[in-house]
């Protein structure tokens, strides 16, 4: 019997109704480990090239890893992966809770959906025993009402829930799948892909952990875990603060998107810091199976937005989109949107960023009282803000109708002003934090297959001389060992960029949280993963081996881009981004698009792929084992 895993992935055919259960060894488990490696082997071999992303042919596939459910810090989550309608690249997002855990004692190590159903489903997996069941009584509802309908449906408040919200149903690009009603895989619109795929939900419950070859080994983990907890300072106001309590670091560095990213200073940011919102609207800490940190939150207003704390509260990105990216400086409203996008089954990130560049188009005269319906659009103003958000979610009215398709597709039918506004890549909103401040930022959201995004590398403080001996000592594990300034963009910080991108990669390939596994400041580093990865499968893994299962992550998802005819032309950063910022400790920063050409040239080089095209060459995929990924 196999340790951490069970050997079987479920296939769906939700077109046919057709169940049936793949069985690998362990060469196959231990060559991909888990997330979207697991994801990606399915994706290449079952959906066409050129398939539509909303239309039966792309293939959305839910995964967990050989570690996955086992008792320490940061195992419990899991990476979906499909053909992304927001960018018609690849699409990958990640989401935590109790979900992920739950799915794993079910029985199973992930599922592939393939089809399209009838009428909406849910698939019910418990024990080992699997059934489509009819969903028609759930389409419509959010997500916290579904999870509710259907542990009472199913008889038992232990099922766990992940689901699309009516923002799925309605084929928003920027909708999200949702784990126990706020614990979002946000990013590249996968929730449409459920949605477009009548599947409305997975509920999973069971009692069929798998054993691990450790068991002492696996408790000493956790024990090192919370030992690192009581002694680790930033990792305690991880804690306390959640994610939101870097916004005022943000502020200070310059790297606090504003005004939909024109500026890197927001004079409302103590108005929605983490601190703040621990002081006013923090009801209570929530966490992730089997985690020490508990850095979520759980927020109520009873003002006029009228927040609960079942649907959580905000991370500093959404704390950013729909705060400073828009100039709201009220928490609560933020909240709010925060509550809606989990409710609606949006991604707070691409939603956020939207309405903020809708908003600048509309007070610089681009969009019209009839592109709005007769929404004025204004910088602060939260109510039009969430109007704007529920136009959207239900694509109401002609802005409901060109919000719902991302700020790309909206751009492109508003015309070249519009365009000029994005904060793009492949078509996907950035995240919130900015290259011009942190240089490898700039590069990672450039080639980074599924688009713009901050936890595909580590970030460039960590590898400045002032980050400490502890997080230049973990780099130096990885074989980084030239430390340079956030803004430098020179050879050194390519080659961090690179090595720290497998790093992720295998982070995402064993699904770990990277608030407690991570190569700088968390509970974890890079010497512990080898170790927790022997004790849960008895293998005898080493960091380097680990790291090729992160860089075959990186090549597999650009080797769909290459399918999809994505080459190094699509590798490019949004103008605004090329022009100085204004205001703040980051007055004048910009990054030139001959600094990111360069530092293209050189990334691709080291990663082993053609320069000219930016995809990965067959050699490179023969010498990571994943030759067939070239045919
Ligand atoms: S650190 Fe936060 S997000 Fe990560 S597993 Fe723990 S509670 Fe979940």
């Amino acid at each position: 019997m196999p340790h951490g895993y069970h050997g079987k992935i479920l296939i769906v055919d939700l077109s046919s109704g057709h169940i049936q259960i793949d069985q690998h060894d362990e060469t196959w488990y231990r060559t991909y480990m888990g997330g979207t490696n697991f994801g990606m082997y399915y994706l290449l071999r079952h959906m066409p090239p050129g398939a539509d992303a909303l239309g039966p042919d792309n293939v959305l596939t839910l995964m967990l890893s050989v570690l996955t459910g086992a008792p320490f810090s940061g195992q419990s989550r899991m990476t979906a992966n499909a053909k992304s309608p927001l960018t018609g690249a690849i699409g990958d997002s990640q989401a935590g809770g109790f979900f992920p855990a739950e799915f794993k004692n079910a029985g199973f190590d992930g599922v592939v959906f393939l089809g399209k159903a009838e009428k909406p489903v849910y698939l019910w997996v418990h024990d080992g025993q699997v059934a489509l069941r009819d969903a028609s009584h759930l389409w419509g509802l959010g997500s916290w009402e579904t999870e509710t309908r259907l542990r009472q449906e199913l008889g038992d408040p232990k099922v766990e829930v992940t689901c699309c919200g009516p923002a799925g149903e309605n084929l928003v690009r920027v909708a999200a799948i949702l784990n126990m009603r706020n614990r979002a895989a946000g990013r590249t619109g996968l929730g449409a892909v459920m949605g477009s795929k009548n599947l409305k939900a997975i509920a999973v419950r069971g009692s069929l952990r798998p054993s691990y070859a450790d068991p002492a080994g696996v408790k000493q983990v956790a024990a090192l875990g919370a030992a690192e907890l009581k002694r680790n300072h930033g990792m305690q106001e991880l804690g306390k603060l959640g994610t939101a309590g870097v916004v005022l670091s943000q502020e200070f560095a310059g790297g606090l998107p504003t005004r939909n990213y024109q500026s890197g200073t927001f004079d409302g940011c103590e108005e929605i810091s983490g601190e703040r919102l621990a002081e006013t609207i923090l009801v209570s800490r929530d966490t992730c199976y089997a985690c020490a940190v508990r850095c979520k939150r759980e927020v109520e207003t009873d003002d006029a937005y009228q927040v609960k704390r079942e649907l959580g509260g905000p991370e500093y990105e959404t704390i950013a989109t729909f705060g400073s990216y828009c100039e709201v400086r009220d928490l609560a409203a933020v909240s709010k949107a925060n509550a809606l996008c989990n409710d609606y089954g949006l991604d707070t990130i691409g939603a956020g960023a939207t309405i903020a560049w809708a908003i600048e188009c509309y007070e610089d005269g681009i969009l019209t009282d009839q592109d709005t319906d007769g929404l004025a659009l204004r910088w602060g103003d939260a109510h039009a803000m969430l109007a704007a958000l529920e136009a959207m979610t239900f694509r109401r009215g002609r802005l409901g109708q060109l919000l719902a398709e991302g700020s790309a597709r909206a751009a492109a039918q508003i015309g070249p002003d519009a365009q000029a506004r994005l904060i793009t890549v492949k078509g996907s909103e950035a995240p919130a934090h900015m290259p011009q401040v942190k240089r490898s930022m700039g590069l990672i959201y450039a080639v980074n297959p599924f688009g713009a995004d901050h936890q595909s590398s580590e970030h460039d403080t960590s590898y400045e001389e002032s980050s400490g001996a502890r997080s230049l000592g973990w780099l130096a594990e990885l074989g980084l060992t030239r430390p340079v300034p956030a803004t430098d963009l020179s050879e050194a910080k390519v080659e961090f960029t690179l090595v720290t991108q497998y790093w992720t990669g295998l982070m995402d390939a064993l699904n770990l949280c990277q608030f407690d596994w991570g190569a700088t400041w968390q509970l974890y580093g890079p010497g512990t993963v080898a170790q927790v990865v022997n004790a849960v499968t008895g293998w005898e893994t080493t960091l380097s081996e680990l790291m090729e299962v992160g860089a075959r992550r990186v090549n597999l998802m650009k080797v769909f881009n290459a399918r999809e005819g994505f080459t190094r032309q699509d590798d490019k950063l949004p103008q605004r981004l090329h022009q100085p910022l204004k205001g703040g400790a980051s007055d004048g920063y910009q990054v030139t698009e001959e600094e990111i050409e360069l530092a293209k040239d050189l990334y691709y080089r080291l990663a082993g792929w053609d320069v000219a095209t930016g995809n990965p060459t067959p050699q490179k995929l023969h010498e990571l084992g994943i030759a067939w990924a070239a045919s």
